[in-house]
């Protein structure tokens, strides 16, 4: 059994993102890079379905500017066996990226593919859907907890109020959620190991995808600055400013 996790390229979740001046997006300059952690979880489940002997190879994807290697290497020395990198300067939307992701898909034939539920760059939470519906295959999304089963997947799902489990055929397409396992640190042979690993680059143009943009960024804002809190003496003091305020 093959797995497929296609991992992003994102601002490391520990930086607090900058708005650029004019408006148009976030600034990434000079700004520290990392894999996104959804996809880091969704590597390490793959590991561990290998390592359970489940599985037979695990080949990492990503799509994204020549930078994006050091993700793929990431992933390679946490154990994944090859990796794939689509290369673009290009700012993709879910679905163009759904589309080359089904490329890879038809060309690697994965029994399961399993991405990070969202990137945390965009929060877009769409392009696992998105590639299951292009691949005409059952999706999971939001798995809490993966175990193959003989020709089938059974995810737990995190849902409102509780968990789902469901069953599905493979191939099938799995999205990660947070709780699903605490992803493994690369050790440094493993990170040696990883730069003989193969790593093919290709061109976005081989893959023969309409990527056009269909969305327009209007306006990128930051968050409204908080107002400072206020040191009250007392819980009388307290009390006389929530009824102040009216939630008292
Ligand atoms: P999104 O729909 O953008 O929130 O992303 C959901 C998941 O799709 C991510 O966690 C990744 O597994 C995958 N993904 C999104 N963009 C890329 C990309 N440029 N390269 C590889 N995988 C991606």
């Amino acid at each position: 059994m093959k797995i497929l996790v296609p991992v992003k390229r994102v601002i490391d979740y520990n930086v607090k993102p900058r708005v650029k001046s004019d408006g148009s997006g976030v600034d990434l300059a000079n700004v520290k890079m990392s894999i996104n952690p959804f996809d880091e979880i969704a590597v390490e489940e793959a590991i561990r379905i290998k390592e359970a002997g489940k599985a037979t190879e695990i080949v990492v994807v990503s799509i994204g500017p020549a930078k994006a290697q050091d993700v793929l290497r990431s992933a390679l020395a946490m154990g994944a066996d090859r990796a794939i990198l689509v290369e673009t300067d290009a700012d993709l939307e879910p679905l163009a990226v759904a589309k080359i992701l089904k490329a890879i898909a038809l060309e690697v034939a994965p029994d399961l593919v399993i991405l990070g539920k969202q990137a945390i760059d965009d929060d877009s939470n769409q392009t696992g859907q998105m590639l299951a519906a292009l691949l005409a295959r059952p999706q999971g999304t939001f798995a809490s907890k993966v175990d193959i089963d003989g020709g089938h997947v059974v995810v737990t799902r995190e849902v409102d109020g509780g968990l789902e489990t469901i069953r599905l055929t493979l191939p099938a397409i799995v999205t990660t959620d947070l709780r699903l396992n605490e992803p493994r640190y690369a050790s440094l042979p493993n990170i040696m190991k990883a730069k003989k690993k193969p790593l093919e680059v290709r061109a976005l143009a081989d893959c023969g995808v309409d990527a056009t943009p269909r969305l327009k960024v209007l306006r990128v804002t930051e968050p409204p600055v908080r107002a400072g809190g206020v040191k009250v003496a007392d819980v009388d003091a307290l009390v006389a400013i929530l009824k102040e305020v009216g939630v008292a």
